[in-house]
């Protein structure tokens, strides 16, 4: 038998944890598969003394992740601490510097240093593999950086926070709030004590500018993503979507236009219908729209530690099983130098669908006058709707919701603008972008 793979485990939380766990118990499984064993070398966390569910008392330990990346016993560092900075950032540095492969699930450092950890890793001839880096235990990265290859991509899209989906599924299923829901995915564990990275989207934007990176071979930017989150959408658009055959979903869209590449991240209506609607809770789900393929969809756990040790284990055992010698899988799919600079398409030029909800006062002409507008710019409406239980002219603000077919967002924002300054609506109006997927 050859030799064994030795890894080192920076972290051992939720993912580190479970990743040690099954290593344990299958490890008899694992040497079949791999035609090796994968043996843990050292392990590193902050509390040293903390029960991690796993008998890890034969394992060295280290004092810190720099001292685990640097030990020369080590084939593999696998970093599960997260965070884009220190310890993460200078060990996984470390370790690829020294030819030593990484494996890790941190789209944070990833989003912030990718480029530059993957250039490290060509030179000294040591694999980056972050399966678990996107939507936990689907194998999107793979499927991007190697299944599809010679593939043209259009277009990738997916749900890829658990949270935001949790919160945006009980806000339909039990008509509650945001608030309500955000509550109960922190009592549940799924929101963090702060849920502002999730709730924001910027969770999603880091996944995604890794996923852009793959899907159009272009250099990592994240800073670079239209962003809104899931705060300002209310029962009431939930209702309205509902009604007229749609769900709303925070999607994270990267999308090859005429004037570079959208990257955006915002609450999205989804035809009822479409697969994608239906990814409920904390599932993920990502789509690949390409030429030869034609339409992927991968549904499953986005995170957790099992599924997330999962995607893990699968890196590891792609690294046991490589034969010596052979041609490296390249961090982002092709070598960094032939990575092309990311162009940005402006949102303002986007073309799609919207769901536009408007509050009225309720007097005569105004609903004319909304059609006007509209039509001023060119927008054509798929429908319009008046929404009042019992119409009593005058008494209470009316709702009108419209929806257009595909037209520009500088459209839709001029008439918006325009709409405003008639001085009839109350309160702000509510825009929601739709998406199609390909085949509906
Ligand atoms: P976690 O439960 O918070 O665990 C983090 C681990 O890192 C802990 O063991 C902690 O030590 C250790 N750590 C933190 N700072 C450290 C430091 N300065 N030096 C040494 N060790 C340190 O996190 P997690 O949920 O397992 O996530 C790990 C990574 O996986 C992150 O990059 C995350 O984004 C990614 N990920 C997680 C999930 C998921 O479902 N959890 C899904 C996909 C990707 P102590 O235990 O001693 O405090």
């Amino acid at each position: 038998m050859t030799q064994a793979l030795r890894i080192g485990i920076a972290g051992l939380g939720t993912v580190g944890a479970s990743l040690a766990r099954i290593l344990t118990e299958k490890a008899e499984m694992l040497t079949t598969s791999c035609g090796r064993p994968i043996t843990i070398a050292g392990v590193t966390a902050r509390d040293r003394n903390r029960d991690r569910g796993v008998d890890l008392s034969g394992v060295e330990w280290h004092a810190d992740a720099l001292s685990l990346a640097s030990n020369a016993e080590l084939d593999v560092f696998v970093e599960l601490m997260g965070g884009a900075g220190d310890p993460a950032y200078s060990a996984v540095k470390a370790a690829l510097a020294r030819g030593i492969h990484v494996v890790t699930a941190n789209k944070a450092l990833l989003a912030a240093h990718g480029i530059e950890l993957a250039t490290i890793a060509e030179k000294t001839g040591a694999l980056l593999n972050y399966e678990a880096a996107v939507a936990g235990g689907i194998p999107v990265i793979k499927a991007l950086r190697e299944s599809m290859t010679g593939n043209t991509i259009s277009r990738v899209y997916g749900i890829m926070n658990g949270t935001c989906n949790y919160i945006l599924t009980r806000m339909e299923r039990e008509g509650l709030t945001f608030e309500a829901c955000l509550k109960e995915a922190q009592r549940l564990g799924y929101a963090e004590a702060d849920p502002a990275f999730d709730i924001e989207g910027n969770d999603t934007a880091h996944k995604l500018s890794i996923l852009t990176s793959l899907a159009f071979g272009t250099a990592i930017a994240a800073d670079d993503i239209y962003l809104e989150g899931i705060t300002n959408i209310s029962i009431e658009d939930i209702r309205a979507a509902a009604d007229l055959g749609y769900r709303i979903k925070l999607l994270g869209v990267a999308q090859k236009t005429d004037s570079g590449i959208e990257q955006r991240v915002h609450p999205t209506m989804v035809p009822v219908d479409s697969v994608i609607a239906q990814v409920d809770g904390v599932t993920n789900a990502v789509a690949i729209e390409s030429d030869i393929l034609g339409e992927l969809l991968m549904v499953g756990p986005g995170a957790g530690g099992n599924a997330t040790a999962s995607a893990v284990l699968g890196d590891i055992a792609d690294i046991a099983k490589s034969r010596p010698g052979a041609q490296n899988v390249p961090a982002f799919g092709r070598p960094v130098e032939a990575l092309i600079p990311y162009q940005r398409a402006q949102i303002q030029n986007h073309e799609g669908g919207y769901f536009i909800r408007l509050t009225v006062v309720d007097r005569a002409g105004v609903f004319a006058s909304i059609a006007t507008r509209m039509a001023e710019q060119k927008i054509s409406l798929e429908s319009i709707v008046q929404r009042s239980k019992q119409h009593t002219e005058g008494v209470e603000p009316q709702t009108i919701i419209l929806v257009t077919h595909a037209t520009s967002e500088n459209a839709v924002r001029a008439a918006v603008e325009k709409i405003k300054a008639e001085g009839y609506l109350v309160g702000e109006p509510q825009v929601i972008r739709i998406e199609r997927p390909k085949a509906a």
